[in-house]
C-alpha cells in the first residue's frame, strides 16, 4: 500500500528571495541571504497546503548570495533530496535559491539525484524588502508545482513559468522575468495555483547528449538514491573533477588551452569545454593544443557561444571534439560528473 504523502520539504539556501535592503524599496542595493527560510512562507501558503493535505518542514541548509555558491552546499542539497526521495511521507521538495547560479544547482541536482519526486527550485529578482517583491508569488507557485501530482524531476519555477533544469538559463540581470528555456520553452505555466502543463513533466529531452534521454532516465527510474549518495560521498572526499572552459574568439591563441595543461598535481584539469562560435566551430589555433590535451588524458567536449539553439551535426560536419547540447555552464557540470562516474554513457555524448 502506498504511504500517504503529508510533507513538503522547504530547504533554504539564501539568495535575493531572502535578501533585505537598508533602504526601503531599493531593488538593487541589498544583502542577499538574510531572512530565514521559514519566514519566507507567503500569504496563501496555508490555503494551498491545507487543500493538498500537506505540511511544510523547513530547513536552512545555507544562507548565502548564490554568486558565492559552493560545492559543499550542493552536496548537502543532494543528500537532502535523496533523503526526501527515500521518505515515503514526503511529497516533494522546494528549494529557495539565488538567481545567479540557480540553473547550475538545479542541473547538478538533476544529474546527480535524478529524482522521481518533484524538486522545485525558486528564487526572486527583488529582495524581500522591495515595494513589490516577486519572491512570495514565486515561492507560492513553487509549492503549487511541488504539490501537483503530475510533477516530477528537478525544475525551476520563476515568473509564473516552470523550466526544466537542463534548459533554463538566467538571461537578464534585472528584469523580473529573467529566465528562459530558449527554443524548448517552459515545461508549464503556473496560473492562480493551477499548473498548465505544456509538455509532459519529466518527458524525454536532450540532456547533455546529442541524442535524447528517456523519461525513465530523467525521472529516476531504476536509479536509486543510494547511487546518488555514493557519488556525493565520493565527491565530498575527492572533489568534483576540475573542468575548465576555452572560449573561441577573435585573436584567441594556443595559450588559452596550454594554460590548463601545466602541471598542477593537487587539482589537475581533467576536462575542457570548448565554447565554440556559431555551429560549434572554433579558431584553428586551438586545434593542435586541444589534440595535445586529449592525448594527455583531458576529456574535451564542444558547445556553442550561441544561446538560442544547439549545434547541428551534418553528415560531413566536423565531428571532433564531441558535441554537447548543453550550454557552457551546464556542460562543465555534466563533463565533471561523467569523469567522476567514469561513465559518459548516461548524459554525455
Ligand atoms: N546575487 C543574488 C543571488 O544569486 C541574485 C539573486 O538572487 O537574484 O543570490
Amino acid at each position: 500500500m502506498q504511504a500517504v504523502q503529508t510533507k513538503l520539504w522547504l530547504l533554504g539556501t539564501g539568495g535575493t528571495i531572502a535578501g533585505q535592503s537598508a533602504v526601503e524599496g531599493d531593488n538593487v542595493g541589498y544583502t542577499a541571504g538574510t531572512v530565514p527560510v521559514e519566514a519566507l512562507l507567503p500569504k496563501g501558503a496555508n490555503r494551498l497546503l491545507e487543500s493538498a493535505g500537506l505540511e511544510v518542514v523547513s530547513r536552512q541548509l545555507a544562507q548565502l548570495d548564490s554568486k558565492d555558491m559552493t560545492y559543499s552546499v550542493w552536496f548537502a542539497l543532494a543528500e537532502a533530496v535523496c533523503a526526501a526521495c527515500d521518505d515515503p511521507a514526503v511529497r516533494g521538495v522546494v528549494i529557495t535559491h539565488g538567481t545567479d547560479t540557480i540553473e547550475e544547482t538545479a542541473f547538478f541536482l538533476a544529474e546527480v539525484c535524478r529524482p522521481v519526486k518533484p524538486v522545485v527550485l525558486t528564487c526572486a529578482m527583488r529582495p524581500a524588502t522591495a515595494a513589490s517583491p516577486d519572491g512570495p508569488q514565486n515561492l507560492l507557485d513553487a509549492m503549487a508545482v511541488a504539490s501537483d501530482e503530475r510533477a516530477g524531476g528537478v525544475v525551476v519555477v520563476t515568473a509564473g513559468a516552470v523550466h526544466r533544469a537542463s534548459s533554463v538559463s538566467k538571461v537578464h540581470p534585472y528584469r523580473i522575468d529573467a529566465f528562459s528555456s530558449g527554443e524548448q520553452g517552459p515545461l508549464a505555466m503556473v496560473e492562480e495555483g493551477r499548473i498548465r502543463w505544456l509538455h509532459q513533466s519529466g518527458e524525454a529531452q536532450p540532456s547533455a547528449s546529442q541524442g535524447s534521454t528517456t523519461s525513465k532516465e530523467l525521472r529516476g527510474g531504476d536509479h536509486h538514491p543510494s547511487d546518488a549518495l555514493r557519488l556525493v560521498s565520493q565527491l565530498r572526499t575527492g572533489g568534483l573533477p576540475r573542468v575548465e572552459w576555452v572560449v573561441s574568439r577573435t585573436g584567441v591563441g594556443p595559450r588559452e588551452v596550454e594554460q590548463w595543461l601545466v602541471d598542477s598535481p593537487s587539482e589537475p584539469v581533467r576536462g575542457l569545454i570548448v565554447v565554440g562560435t556559431g555551429n560549434g566551430t572554433f579558431h584553428q589555433s586551438l586545434v593542435e593544443p586541444l589534440k595535445r590535451a586529449e592525448a594527455a588524458g583531458v576529456l574535451v567536449w564542444r558547445t556553442t557561444r550561441c544561446t538560442q539553439g544547439p549545434i547541428v551535426l551534418g553528415s560531413s560536419g566536423v565531428d571532433w571534439p564531441r558535441v554537447t547540447h548543453l550550454d557552457p555552464v551546464k556542460a562543465r557540470i555534466a563533463l565533471a560528473l561523467c569523469i567522476a562516474r567514469a561513465d559518459c554513457s548516461y548524459s554525455a555524448v
